[in-house]
């Protein structure tokens, strides 16, 4: 299976395609995810993307198609990938068709995750994760049960993103209205767009994007 999850940040699309990955048995890719290990790394990437994401823009389209085209041929993403932040935009989304192209792969469905805006800074801007197992929570929605200790293993190390304040949410989310919202006339012109309720409750939104794979004839494994 071959996904991509479009929508703004904070729409739940790192949350999904964690979900998704483990029942469909496919490779999930974030690229926000794979920038965020460079920059920590101190590689030349790293160095050039993190004043990109500190400020809430984009990273370069060189970079990304590079590191999306080495990427989607490594061993994991044999059974096919979940892309979450990637297409950001539309020479972008140009040249992943031009990569699945030449390697005979048919990308099934792009599943926009439709979202308030109203909603998401809050969303966004109380979220942390576990800094040992990345288990997410929210300072609204999701507390740890007992203060201090991640639930699942125990951690007492919590970390959040620099690009999650309050003032760089704004600045993304225009990021996202600028350059990538156009992606989804793209997508839609080819006949590969759905949309599912992103404001529903987790499961509820999973079970939207279930229902889309399983119309197209892709089963869970
Ligand atoms: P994310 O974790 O998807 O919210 O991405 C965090 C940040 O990484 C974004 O705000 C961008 O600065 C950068 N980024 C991630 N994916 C891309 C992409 N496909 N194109 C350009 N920049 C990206």
């Amino acid at each position: 299976m071959e996904l991509i999850l479009l929508g703004p940040p904070g729409a739940g699309k790192g949350t999904q395609s964690k979900l998704l990955e483990t029942r469909y048995g496919v490779a999930q890719i974030s690229t926000g995810d794979m920038l965020r290990a460079e920059v920590k790394a101190g590689s030349p990437i790293g160095l050039e993307a993190k004043t990109v994401m500190d400020a809430g823009g984009l990273v370069s389209d060189d970079i990304l198609v590079r590191m999306i085209g080495e990427r989607i041929h490594r061993p994991d993403c044999a059974k096919g990938f979940i892309l979450d932040g990637f297409p950001r935009t539309v020479p972008q989304a140009e040249a992943l068709d031009r990569m699945l192209h030449d390697t005979a792969v048919d990308l099934d469905a792009v599943i926009e995750l439709k979202v308030d805006e109203a909603v998401l800074v809050e969303r966004i801007s109380g979220r942390f994760t576990c800094g040992k197992c990345g288990t997410g929570y929210h300072d609204k929605f999701k507390l740890p049960k007992k203060a201090g200790i991640c639930d699942a293993c125990g951690g007492t190390e919590f970390i959040r993103r620099p690009d999650d304040k309050a003032e760089t949410v704004h600045a993304r989310l225009e990021a996202y209205n600028v350059q990538t919202a156009p992606i989804l006339p793209y997508y839609k012109a080819q006949g590969r767009l759905y949309a599912v309720d992103g404001m529903a409750e987790m499961n509820e939104v999973e079970a939207q994007i279930e229902a889309v794979l399983r119309k197209i004839g892709v089963p869970p494994v």
